[in-house]
């Protein structure tokens, strides 16, 4: 489903990705752990086209994602090109990023009215159906400022849901709220990751997190993959001192 060929992405002379090669089967949750700057968050930015690589070829669902075939050639992707393969994809931020000024519902909505050409009947009733999964039922007409931060960001989820995307990137989606609403955050992470065949990208410090979600998990380290493996290997029998240091620091 998503395939790193190469990769390569620099900041100045700071080189975030070097020379990254991974891939990730439709359907597998992946975490992405490692100590900060490793590269994990430009990985899901490149995937956002927040971000373009400096070499090497991304390729989402056997298409070039980073770049368009042209006369049968791979050349940079056009902004064009970048707006219709980035409607695969969904993505939920640390910070929940709701518009302020429209109802949860309407929030639900603009995308698949707007972007995917939804009709407003069609797009309220997978609206609720989402709201349902998130525990949200009740505060279809709530503002997202009379919501908990947890709430608000059960909302985001259920919005980036919304757009049916084959790709879910979940960026330190717990770091900014109350412990205590953490929880009802990863019970709907985890509900999702058990109803649905969505391919998820997690970068979290919530180690237990991503062990009860993910069947896979890699270690960054340097803008590379120091391990790859399951959970129970990486979390019980980690290869490398490195990852057994990071671990001892966040657990
Ligand atoms: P954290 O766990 O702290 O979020 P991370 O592993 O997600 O870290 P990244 O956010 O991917 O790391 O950052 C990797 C490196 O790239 C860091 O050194 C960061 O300073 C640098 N970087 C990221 N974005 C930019 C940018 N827009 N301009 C310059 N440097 C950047």
């Amino acid at each position: 489903m998503i395939y790193f060929d190469d990769v390569v992405k620099q900041f100045g002379d700071n080189v975030v990705l070097n020379h990254l090669d991974f891939s990730v089967e439709r359907g597998q949750r992946v975490t992405l752990i490692g100590p900060s700057g490793s590269g994990k968050t430009t990985i899901l930015r490149l995937l956002m086209t927040l971000e373009k690589v400096n070499e090497g070829t991304i390729w989402v669902a056997g298409e070039p994602f980073s770049h368009e075939t042209r006369r049968g050639k791979l050349v940079p992707a056009s902004e064009k090109y970048l707006r219709q393969a980035r409607k695969r994809i969904g993505m939920v931020f640390q910070h929940f990023n709701l518009f302020p000024n429209m109802t949860v519902m309407e929030n639900l909505t603009e995308g698949p009215i707007h972007v995917l050409g939804r009709d407003k009947a069609t797009a309220v009733e997978r609206g609720r159906e989402l709201l349902a999964t998130v525990g949200l039922s009740d505060k279809e007409n709530a503002h997202p400022s009379q919501l908990s931060g947890g709430q608000q960001q059960r909302v985001a989820i259920a919005r980036a849901l919304a757009m049916d995307p084959d790709i879910l990137l979940l960026d330190e989606v717990t770091s900014a709220l109350d412990p205590e609403l953490v929880v009802g955050v990863l019970n709907v992470l985890r509900k999702i990751a058990d109803t649905t065949d969505i391919t998820m990208l997690i970068v979290t410090h919530e180690m237990q997190f991503a062990r009860d979600v993910s069947d896979r998990v890699l270690m960054f380290d340097k803008g590379r993959i120091l391990e790859d493996g399951s959970p129970d290997q990486i979390f019980t029998q980690p290869e490398h001192d490195r990852t057994r240091s990071f671990l001892k620091a966040v657990v």
